[in-house]
């Protein structure tokens, strides 16, 4: 009998005889892509898996724009390409591609209509200066196997100085492609749990007691994945909140579909694609630290000259940005939090899809195998953990 088996026969036995409350073999907290989508690949196989969600599952994604999936996800910071050798940046290659196939695959096996579009995609520099990132992505490119190669094709009319093609860009409805994988957990008999605010958590034994809004759970592993600071108090981590912006517009009917970035750090993005029968740009970018003082309208108005200066746009429809919460590396912490039976996957880019994805493959694989072929590239291991910090891992508040 395999650990996994011996696991799930105990906690059912203990179920039938009992009536007692269950012990859950994962309590994940938070339910948005990293969650249901790890929920989903416990519960296939086999564990006994309980998803508390404190708002509505899906709600901190995008619902009414698409959510852009970019396979290279930070591949295009220059400050990770640096950080990493040659091995690891091949690794991060691949994990990225990895995600992006768990995505295909679920959608090819439950039949999810997601409006998933994969996309012709390009990244620019702008001006010299810029040059020699961009001359960076493609060697780097050619290296890893992630396919950038310069062309002289543009699908917009922004000026550039030079310009490669890459891949792995694609688009989905990030709510439609959670809902359904939520319905397939339910389906597995997985156990959700709306409107359910966990306040605490403690350990007796190997039993991890979850003190919620909704009563007290018991389980015997955690995963936390909520990315808001208001969950990031897992001391002694740390995540620095960042602005990501974003305007959309509808563009004139003759317009190209494509995805384009430019090669600024961070960059902005070009996302134009058709919805219902519209052609849609979302234009994204001007990311900085949240600070005090700082006019959200200056950098929206950089996003809407952009609109107005490159594209046929008939009107402005959108404007919106979000916190996310980068680590100080830049790289998230994914993966068994050093000594517990507690997981942590958060401190996500602006491409927290792919992330996402990609973390619930990683603690899937942990949790069910012991580890991962990419445990080592984005470890939640903190530099110095210290008794008392280990006990604010408790301390969570909303
Ligand atoms: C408007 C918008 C557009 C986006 N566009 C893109 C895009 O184009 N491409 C892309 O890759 N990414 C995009 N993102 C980012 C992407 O959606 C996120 O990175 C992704 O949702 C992260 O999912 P997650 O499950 O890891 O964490 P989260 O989305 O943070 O979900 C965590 C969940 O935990 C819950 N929670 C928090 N505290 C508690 C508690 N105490 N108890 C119980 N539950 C709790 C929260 O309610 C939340 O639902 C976008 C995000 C937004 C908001």
């Amino acid at each position: 009998m395999s650990e996994i088996q011996q696991i799930t026969s105990v906690v059912r036995r203990k179920k039938y005889k009992t009536k007692k409350k269950p012990v859950y073999d994962v309590i994940i907290i938070g339910g948005c892509v990293t969650g249901v989508s790890t929920a989903l690949l416990l519960q296939k196989a086999g564990l006994n898996v309980a998803l508390l969600e404190y708002s509505k599952i899906g709600f901190l994604t995008s619902g009414s724009y698409t959510t852009h999936l970019n396979a290279y996800y930070d591949a295009l910071n220059n400050d990770i390409v640096q950080q990493l050798d040659f091995d690891s940046l091949k690794l991060y290659a691949e994990a990225g591609k990895d995600a992006l196939k768990l995505i295909e695959s679920n959608i090819a096996a439950y039949n999810i209509e997601c409006e998933f579009t994969p996309a012709e995609s390009y990244v620019f520099s702008v001006t010299k200066s810029q040059e020699p990132v961009l001359d960076n992505i493609v060697a780097v490119g050619e290296l890893v196997g992630t396919g950038a190669k310069y062309t002289e094709k543009s699908p917009f009319k922004i000026p550039y100085t030079k310009i490669a093609a890459i891949s792995g860009q694609s688009t989905l409805h990030a709510v439609k492609y959670i809902s359904a994988l939520l319905a397939e957990f339910k389906n597995l008999g997985g156990y959700v749990l709306e409107r359910c605010r966990v306040l605490k958590i403690e350990q007796e034994n190997n039993i991890q007691l979850v003190y919620s809004s909704r009563g007290k759970l018991q389980c015997r592993k955690i995963l936390y994945t909520p990315q808001t600071s208001r969950i990031l108090n897992l001391k002694p981590f740390r995540f620095i909140p960042y602005v990501h912006y974003t305007v959309a517009a509808r563009l004139d009917k003759n317009s190209n579909t494509a995805i384009a970035y430019d090669a600024a750090q961070p960059c902005h993005r070009f996302i134009a694609y058709e919805k219902d029968g519209d052609h849609m740009l979302a234009v994204r970018g001007e990311d900085h630290r949240v600070v005090k003082g700082k006019r959200r309208e200056v950098y929206f108005h950089r996003l809407e000259q952009k609109i107005i200066n490159h594209f046929n746009a008939e009107e402005i429809i959108a404007k919106w940005s979000y916190v996310y919460y980068k680590t100080d590396k830049g790289l998230p912490h994914i993966g068994a939090i050093q000594g517990t039976d507690r997981y942590i996957s958060a401190g996500y880019n602006p491409d927290g899809m792919i992330l996402a994805s990609l973390g619930s493959l990683i603690i899937s694989g942990l949790i069910l195998n012991g580890h991962s072929k990419y445990e080592n590239l984005f470890p939640a291991k903190a530099d110095k953990m210290t008794p008392s910090q280990m006990g604010r891992l408790d301390e969570i508040s909303f």
